[in-house]
């Protein structure tokens, strides 16, 4: 499945998620038939008596529009009054806001005054009704006049209605159940990430998952389920759970951001930035910890909303560079924050609707966390595949460059190789005539000899010596000596005409001829022609022409006899030796002695 692929299949689920909220809760809104009351009120700084209230002329209160009442932070007494019409059957009296500090309810019922003492400042379990906001009960045929006296540190909101005990309950049970789902939903987001966190080690999983911790905590706050269900008896986290449990919330959320988004490889300012609202979180924590709620929920309101527009602008920030996650973190962090602009306004009695005022923020937190928890995934695979490519990429370089070596080792070797075999013919050749040396004769004389045994063929060994060679020296020079050897040796190779000729200079101006599959007979033929060839030569040296003589020994083995190599060397020299005793200029042959 492509990326794009499962992009859309994600919005479809969440889409689907958002519809099945909006019906669910229209029908709810459509059953819950509360009743019209007319409700007066009004304000005033100091503590009245509930007699004082009651003799308020009429003109000093103010009618209520609609059934809620919003008046935001204020330190004033609001009173409230309205009478209860007569009904056969149950009802609720229901006040739909948990975080206000206290609330003194006197009822002039049929049976005399009833007083109820509820807010979040005294024990959970005290309420009449177990909610995790207030309501008390208003039996069958019970009427009477109402007042109600609300103090509180938090915004001041009075949402009034008064409805049947069996619509109460029933709207009681759907709201469980939305909330239900929400906190099943951050708390395996909790849970997972934490799981991520211990598998992978990576930072941000664990960030994540006590950021969703300390989000969860603050819902919890707002809901009054904290107070309900897991703090009942704990008055101060009750008061001060929404700056704590927010500013962590900032906290974490900055931290995150930092993680997730990698900020210090792209703007270090705006790292730092998110460092500044991370130690602004602190403060706030600490302010919301030790000073009272209303100065708590100021600090906080004032990094809150810096902070969440804050982190918006890098998630587009990083969007506009191309980094992925930002898209999806911008979009996440955008649906938490219209939720909240559009919670707002539902508090501002500019959009009127219960819904929005109930699921708005449930709705955009629970999208937003459930896209970063996905972002983080998708950034996780993303950082596999980046670290597997990274590895793929230093293994093909390293394959590549040892190909390289391996090429240049080979080149070299070649190279070596090269003149190694320079070299081997350099040491069999002879600098000054170009023929094989000695060292060359002797090697290629032991292999003909091992060939012909083997073949049972016979070989030719030709001795030759320039006749009076010192004397030309003496008498022309070296320079000249030098030119006549190179010139007989040019002769001599041109002799050579079988492939398995070897000419080779023995010493000085000593020749030998190795020839191949040679009888004495044939070697004694070509030893005279050699010498009738080289006498009539003219060789043209730096000093003029020059002719010389030469003499040949020659010695032959056939192989019927078992002779050596040593055998034939010395018969070829000691028939040269003769031919110079015999005066020179001839060719002697010799058999090998026994
Ligand atoms: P013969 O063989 O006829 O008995 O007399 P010869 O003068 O040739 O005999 P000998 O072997 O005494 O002299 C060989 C001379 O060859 C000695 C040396 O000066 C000369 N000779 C040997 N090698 C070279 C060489 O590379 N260049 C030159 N110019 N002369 C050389
Ligand atoms: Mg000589
Ligand atoms: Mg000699």
């Amino acid at each position: 499945m492509t990326r794009w692929s499962s992009i859309v299949l994600f919005l479809v689920v969440i889409a689907a998620t958002v519809l099945w909220f909006v019906f669910s809760s229209l029908t709810m809104d459509q059953r819950r038939s509360s009743e019209a009351l007319n409700i007066e009120y009004f304000s005033t700084p100091e503590s009245l008596s509930i007699e004082a209230v009651k003799a308020r002329p009429d003109e000093n209160w103010h009618v209520l529009n609609g059934s809620r009442g919003s008046f935001g932070y204020t330190d004033d007494h609001y009173w409230l009054t309205f009478n209860i019409s007569d009904v056969d059957y149950d009802r609720v009296l229901y006040m739909a806001y948990p975080l206000l500090d206290s609330i003194h309810i006197h009822w002039f019922s049929n049976d005399g005054l009833i007083e109820y003492n509820l807010g979040d400042k005294q024990p959970f379990f005290q309420r009449p009704i177990l909610i995790s906001d207030f309501a008390i009960p208003v039996p069958a045929n019970q009427t009477g006049e109402v007042f109600i006296e609300v103090v509180t540190s938090s915004s001041m909101r009075v949402p009034v209605s008064l409805m049947s005990e069996a619509d109460f309950f029933d709207a009681k049970l759907q709201r469980r159940l939305v909330e239900g789902l929400y906190f099943g939903v951050l708390f395996c987001m909790t849970v997972y990430n934490l799981f991520g966190f211990i598998a992978s080690r990576e930072p941000e999983f664990g960030i994540y998952s006590l950021y969703t911790i300390f989000f969860g905590g603050l819902m919890l706050s707002l809901d009054g389920l904290g107070f309900r269900y897991l703090w009942p008896n704990w008055l101060y986290l009750q008061d001060k759970g929404i700056p704590i449990f927010g500013s962590l919330t900032l906290l974490t959320a900055a931290l995150f951001a930092y993680q997730l988004l990698r900020l210090k490889n792209y703007r270090q300012t705006l790292a730092r930035g998110l460092f500044i609202m991370a130690g602004l979180a602190l403060v706030s924590l600490a302010v919301g910890a030790f000073s009272s709620y209303k100065v708590g929920i100021h600090a906080l309101l004032a990094l809150a909303v810096p902070g969440c527009l804050y982190l918006l602008i890098i998630g587009v920030y990083l969007w506009k560079k191309g980094l992925i996650y930002a898209r999806m973190f911008t979009i996440a962090w955008g649906a938490l924050l219209l939720s909240v602009m559009v919670n707002s306004l539902g508090y501002l009695g500019i959009i009127d609707s219960m819904f929005i005022q109930r699921h708005a923020i449930m709705l955009g937190s629970g999208l937003e966390i459930l896209l970063l928890s996905w972002v983080l995934a998708v950034r996780y695979n993303e950082q596999r595949r980046e670290r597997l490519i990274a590895q793929q990429r230093y293994n093909e370089e390293l394959e590549t460059r040892v190909e390289e070596r391996t090429f240049e080792l080979e080149i070299t070797l070649r190279e070596l190789q090269e003149a190694n075999n320079e070299l081997e013919q350099r040491n069999l050749e002879d600098p000054l005539t170009g023929l094989h040396n000695r060292r060359y004769f002797t090697q290629q004389i032991e292999r003909e000899y091992r060939r012909s045994r083997r073949n049972q063929r016979p070989m030719c060994l030709l001795m030759i010596d320039i006749d009076k060679f010192k004397a030309v020296n003496d008498t022309y020079g070296h320079g000249v000596g030098d030119d006549i050897l190179q010139a007989v040796s040019t002769e001599l190779r041109k002799q050579a005409r079988r492939p398995t000729d070897a000419v080779c200079r023995y010493g000085g101006e000593e020749f030998a001829f190795i020839l191949a599959e040679t009888d004495l007979q044939n070697g004694l033929v070509f030893a005279e022609r050699l010498v009738k060839h080289i006498r009539q030569c003219v060789f043209s040296t730096r000093d003029g022409e020059h002719s010389i003589t030469i003499s040949a020994g020659v010695a032959a083995i056939d192989n019927t006899r078992d002779h050596s190599v040593h055998d034939l060397f010395t018969a070829a020299d000691s028939a040269l030796y003769k031919a110079k005793r015999e005066g020179r200029d001839q060719v002697v042959t010799t058999s090998i002695e026994e």
